[in-house]
């Protein structure tokens, strides 16, 4: 009689589902050996883009090779079971997954890093072509229609909406494509708010403010995109208080939006608690206020107790909060709170070899911002290839 070690493996009969590859679930399926006698599961429509390349590839200096990474790849050799498909709905009482494709997926313990999506005004025709910087392939589709232009020797009007961080970013960076391409075009970013980069120190914005100005880019403030039409982008100024005074229309072959990162729309269908605009209700455990055995991470997640800007950096720093979470709630132990940074370092590449390098009141603008930045980003993605 053969002794119980002999007997064929029992898979096991818990069921963890990673939803999304986002930076948090990189590291969980990397240290999965963590989590123990349970079958884990990643559920993902592609590829993983790492934003903070997103710009060194939209000018032309870093291949979308460069930036992108496979996270079945990643997951079949730490074990983890990887299926192509998107999140649509849950069946909460039935602890079941809803894929978009019909598809049912139970699950003992969930988990959700879903990222965020670009809010877009409703798109006219005939009027310019809209681009939103979210997901990433889509400033790949830029970058490649925009060669096609340069080559035709046309001279396109672009129009960025936003003056945070992305926004500066793809304006500086559109003008490293059309630079390195030998190809004309014209910039204008528009900024509802009164500076670029109105979070950063004062000193980072006008720095900033002269190299744009230097590089023929133009710079409208205090002034909402609120829609599009034939010919470009409809403004509303907030300087000008005076009815249709106040509104314009900015000439635009194409508008590329880089206003704000919302969570994604499905994080409202799943019948969980959410905060309106910013994500899946989490406590400090990173678990759903909702549901116990519903963990979310990253830009889909909007802490009870905190509110965390869209950095992937908020989202690296969980990942081993999480991991240690979903471990200690299996094995039925106490969980640890997620305790947000008050600072995080963000640099900027401003394309044509430049960086910013901003942390709290401190910045830093040169050449070796950005090489930092390539150094900082190259040691990510090579933690999972
Ligand atoms: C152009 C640009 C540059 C940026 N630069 C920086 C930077 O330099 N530094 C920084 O810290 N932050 C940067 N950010 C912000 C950063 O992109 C986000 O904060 C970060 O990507 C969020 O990471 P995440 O782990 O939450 O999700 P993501 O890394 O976005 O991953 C989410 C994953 O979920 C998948 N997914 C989405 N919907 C579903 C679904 N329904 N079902 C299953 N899977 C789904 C997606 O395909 C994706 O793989 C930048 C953003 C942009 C747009």
């Amino acid at each position: 009689m053969p002794h119980a070690h002999d007997s064929p493996a029992v898979p096991p009969s818990r069921q963890l589902l990673l939803v999304g590859a986002g930076h948090a679930h990189l590291h969980v399926m990397s240290q999965r050996h963590r989590l123990g006698d349970i079958a884990v599961t990643l559920v993902d429509p592609g590829g993983f883009w790492y934003s903070g390349m997103a710009n060194g590839v939209l000018g032309g200096r870093l291949s979308p090779v460069e930036d992108r990474l496979d996270p079945a790849r990643l997951a079949r050799r730490h074990g983890v079971r990887a299926l192509r498909g998107r999140l649509a709905d849950l069946d909460l009482a039935g602890r079941r997954a809803i894929l978009a494709d019909g598809r049912t997926l139970p699950f003992d313990l969930l988990s959700l890093n879903l990222g965020s999506r670009t809010p877009i005004p409703p798109v006219r025709h005939p009027g310019p072509r809209v681009w939103g910087i979210k997901p990433i392939p889509c400033l790949v589709a830029l970058r490649r229609h925009l060669e096609a232009e340069f080559q035709r020797g046309a001279d396109p009007r672009l129009v960025v909406v936003g003056g945070g961080a992305s926004g500066v970013e793809v304006a500086c960076n559109l003008h490293a494509l059309a630079r390195r391409h030998g190809g004309r075009c014209s910039i204008t970013l528009v900024t509802r708010g009164e500076r670029l980069l109105e979070d950063a120190p004062r000193g980072a914005s006008r720095w900033l403010a002269r190299l744009l100005a230097s590089r023929g880019i133009r710079v409208i403030t205090a002034t909402r995109v609120t829609g599009h039409a034939t010919g470009g982008a409809l403004v509303r100024s907030d300087e000008t208080l005076f009815g249709e005074d106040s509104l314009g229309l900015v000439e635009a072959d194409h508008v590329i939006h880089a206003g704000g990162l919302v969570a994604p729309e499905v994080i409202e269908r799943l019948g969980l608690p959410t905060l309106p605009g910013r994500g899946l209700a989490v406590e400090a455990t990173l678990q759903s206020s909702g549901d116990r055995d519903i963990f979310a991470a990253g830009d889909c997640a909007a802490m009870v107790d905190h509110r965390l800007p869209r950095l992937g950096v908020y989202g690296v720093r969980q990942a081993p909060v999480l991991l240690g979470n979903l471990a200690a709630r299996l094995a039925g132990q106490p969980l640890a709170a997620y305790e947000p940074q008050p600072r995080a370092l963000a640099i900027l590449d401003l394309g044509g070899g430049l960086g910013l390098a901003i942390r709290g009141q401190h910045w830093w603008g040169g050449r070796l911002a950005l090489h930092w930045k390539r150094w900082l980003d190259r040691r990510f993605m090579a933690g999972y290839r």
